[in-house]
């Protein structure tokens, strides 16, 4: 027997519970398949300050308030330039959002999950979807198992697969490509005793340049951090200890890391996720849409994730609410929902695949940047990609500088080029992806 209702969201990460939000508080009949039982470790816990106004709209910003350390600020650090920078929100062109939240995501998923509950979504963890039969013009039928290895069904009008890095309905449909042009893997964990600021900048997220990629340091409200490190894949197939020991000497080829996790002391096991940056070649198709990593994964450098994700689930709700009811406008709908999708991944991808060129981080971290520029980079650091703000002409701008950069230092420019090209020439790491691997 399946179970009948309007919408079957395939997991319960930051798209799935905020799109079954949505469309639960307008009275549709919405399901939930979640793989795990929430609270759960993910990775992916800094936040952008244009997710604030989503968080509110979804009623949670409250909760997240409780949770959360405000970030005000991105710390970009280079030892190349012996130099750091503090980006702050506050000065992007938009100054109404100058903070966003740091958070553990086990607590952060389980927010929004239990919000989509109360707001009337039926909720269904430890059930992993499992094949989806699609009926041309018909309602498609949901196959699943829970924990206890019970086969169940449910028969939606329309399905959403918000299934993460897992990319459940790629899997199924095929289509999903590799990034040609970044590709990389990361390894993380959280850890006590790390070193951080005091006031303001407490919550700041720090990001270091090393030879063969880029840390973070992300501080938490209890006190903790999460440390991780994302580089090319040779560099990984050149592992030879353990990944907590790897992981350790990666942070320590930025001496300022290095300093701040002289104390610091393990307190979950080190993950990895591999095999990055991909794409789905279509994030709709009859009865259905992909939303979040689902569709697609950039490199979260510019801690972007969850933004992409929120966004896409809202401008998601919108385009299954108009397929449901059958609206003239549902064609409008899904080309505006794509059409932004698009243009948030491309305006994040220009910057992340240009991320570890000398060019790019003596325009990026420079002393003394020109006034309209600096709001337009400020502008894209806290996610104001989606047309808001007026951001084109100054990013055009931060983007000739830093040909101009190139130009002017063209041999060390092209041998970092050389070098991030054959970081990425082989795709195959030693990693095993921790989403995808990680059993219910
Ligand atoms: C190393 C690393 C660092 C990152 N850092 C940041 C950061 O600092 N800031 C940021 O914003 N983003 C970051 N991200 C990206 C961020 O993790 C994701 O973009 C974000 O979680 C996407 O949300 P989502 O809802 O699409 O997917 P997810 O959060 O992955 O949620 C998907 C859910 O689907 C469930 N699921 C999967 N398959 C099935 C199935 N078959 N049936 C039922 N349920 C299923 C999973 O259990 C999971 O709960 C990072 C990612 C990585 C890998």
């Amino acid at each position: 027997m399946s179970i009948n209702c309007d919408v079957l969201v395939i997991g319960g990460g930051p798209a799935g519970s905020a799109l079954a939000t949505l469309l639960a508080e307008k009275g549709w009949n919405i399901h939930l398949l979640e793989k795990t039982s929430h609270p759960r470790f993910h990775i992916g816990e800094s936040l952008l300050p244009q997710s604030v106004p989503i968080l509110q709209q979804l009623g949670v910003l409250h909760e997240i308030e409780k949770i959360g350390i405000k970030k005000y600020g991105a710390e970009l650090i280079s030892h190349y330039e012996k130099t750091s920078q503090v980006f702050y929100f506050g000065r992007a062109i938009d100054e109404s959002q100058p903070y966003a939240f740091e958070v553990k995501r086990d607590e952060f998923d389980a927010v929004l999950l239990r919000n989509a509950e109360s707001k009337g979504a039926h909720i269904h963890e430890g059930v992993r979807a499992q094949h989806v039969e699609f009926h041309s013009g018909m309602s498609s039928v949901v196959h699943a198992q829970n924990q206890a290895g019970a086969s169940l069904s449910w028969e939606a009008k329309f399905v959403v697969d918000a299934s993460g890095r897992d990319t459940f309905l790629s899997g199924q449909l095929g289509g999903k490509r590799r990034n040609p042009q970044h590709n990389s893997g990361a390894i993380f964990g959280h850890f006590k005793d790390v070193t951080r600021y005091t006031g303001k900048d407490e919550g700041n997220i720090a990001v270091a340049w090393h030879d063969h990629g880029w840390s973070w340091i992300i501080p938490f409200k209890d006190g903790t951090s999460s440390v991780g490190v994302v580089c090319w894949p040779d560099y990984f197939r050149s592992r030879n200890v353990p990944l907590d020991q790897f992981l350790q000497d990666t942070i320590n080829l930025s001496p300022t890391l290095a300093e701040r996790m002289r104390q610091a002391r393990p307190i979950s096991p080190v993950y990895a996720a591999a095999n990055f940056s991909y794409q789905q070649q279509a994030m709709s198709g009859e009865g259905y849409l992909m939303i979040g990593d689902a569709f697609s994964f950039i490199d979260p450098m510019f801690s972007s994730g969850v933004h992409l994700a929120l966004n896409s689930a809202l401008l998601g709700a919108e385009v299954v609410e108009a397929h449901l009811q059958e609206s003239p406008d549902y064609a409008k709908c899904l080309r505006d929902f794509e059409a932004s999708v698009e243009r948030g991944l491309k305006t994040f991808s220009w910057f992340i695949h240009r991320f570890t060129q000398p060019a790019f981080r003596s325009v990026f971290i420079s002393d003394h940047p020109p006034r309209f520029i600096e709001k337009g980079v400020l502008s894209l650091l806290a996610g104001d990609v989606f047309g808001k703000s007026p951001t084109f002409f100054p990013l055009l701008l931060f983007k000739f500088f830093y040909y101009l950069a190139y130009v002017t230092n063209w041999r060390e420019n092209q041998a970092a080029s050389r070098r991030r090209k054959q970081g990425m020439a082989n795709t195959a790491t030693n990693l095993k992806d921790y989403a995808v691997n990680q059993e219910t």
